[in-house]
């Protein structure tokens, strides 16, 4: 990365947002007009099949000076498409923002307020969450497990709109991570985190693209990408089944032996039987997670494939 060229740079992902970008368009440029910074915005188009690039193409062409956009050929994930414009930044400060206005383009003169204090890392955390039930709920859970098993201290790890210094940006670029979870990797880097309150709103238009499926993965992405505790859980259970077994079985040794006592024993056995394939089964799937983890970084296949990028040139 070369030496920044703007201020400020901010970083906003969309997917199949055709209907909230032209609200986030009218509220997020006259924030930064008024911040008297000089700024670029980044979007990055992650394969929407709506008309989200048609209208990125013509903010592009409306605002040519301040707006570039990257087209990815399909989709890549949220992440993904942060990380692709991280690479191309040319602000001294960047923040990443949501495409759906949950998080309000107003708040970010608060985030530069704490990166002006000295801090290299401001994320945000919801004020009275707008989102299900479930989702809330959920999140605080996700939120409990991760505090146990990494080190990363954060109150929301959900926030998206949060501010970084960009020596964390170029140190999240040089990790060249996969499947990973942009504001633990930039807590790791950072020296001086903060964090501020952000108002929350419910989401524009539309619906959230993250299925219960995907929230699974990408924390499961969180947990095994900054620890290893799982896997040290998991062998010291394993460690403790093994010798519960192993009791179990001089226990019922001992009774067909010495007491001739052999009821149930057909039954016993299947349930102990059950019990250790079953955690076998977890044992095989969490090493698979690592293994798979290694695959990726070994392959060091393409991340994410450009079809495009709407820029103005030298600027
Ligand atoms: N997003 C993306 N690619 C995806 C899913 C989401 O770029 O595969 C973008 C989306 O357009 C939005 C942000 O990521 O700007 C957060 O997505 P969403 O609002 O669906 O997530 P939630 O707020 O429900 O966590
Ligand atoms: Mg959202």
């Amino acid at each position: 990365m070369s030496a920044p060229t703007v201020q400020l740079s901010i970083v906003i992902p969309v997917y199949n947002e055709e209907l909230n970008l032209p609200t986030l368009f009218a509220r997020l440029y006259p924030v930064l007009d008024a911040l008297g910074r000089s700024y670029e915005i980044i979007f990055t188009n992650d394969g929407s099949h709506d008309r989200s690039m048609a209208l990125l193409a013509a903010q592009h062409a409306a605002r040519p000076d301040v707006t570039r956009v990257i087209d990815f050929n399909s989709n890549y994930g949220q992440h993904m498409a942060i990380m692709a414009a991280f690479e191309r930044v040319r602000g001294d400060i960047i923040v990443t923002l949501d495409a759906d206005l949950q998080n309000p383009p107003e708040e970010i003169p608060k985030l530069l307020e704490k990166i002006d204090a000295g801090h290299d890392y401001v994320g945000g955390f919801r004020l009275n969450r707008q989102d299900s039930f479930f989702r809330t709920y959920a999140s605080k859970l996700i939120n409990f497990a991760r505090e146990k098993m990494t080190s990363i201290e954060m109150t929301d790890q959900g926030c998206m709109l949060r501010a970084y210094r960009r020596p964390i940006i170029e140190a999240i670029v040089r990790s060249g991570a996969i499947n990973t979870f942009i504001p633990a990797l930039a807590y790791s880097f950072s020296g001086n985190p903060a964090e501020v309150g952000v108002k929350h709103e419910e989401r524009h238009a539309g619906v959230s693209n993250y299925s219960l499926y995907m929230l699974i993965r990408l924390n499961f992405d969180l947990i095994t990408g900054f620890s290893l505790a799982p896997l040290q859980i998991f062998t010291m259970f394993a460690m403790l089944c093994a010798a519960g077994s192993f009791a179990l079985v001089l226990i019922l040794a001992y009774l067909r032996l010495f007491r001739h006592d052999d009821t149930n024993g057909v039954f016993t056995l299947f349930g102990i039987l059950f019990f250790l394939i079953s955690v076998t089964m977890v044992g095989i799937g969490l090493i698979g997670e690592y293994i798979g983890r290694t695959y990726q970084v070994v392959r060091a296949r393409q991340r994410y494939h450009v079809r495009e990028v709407l820029e103005a040139k030298g600027s």
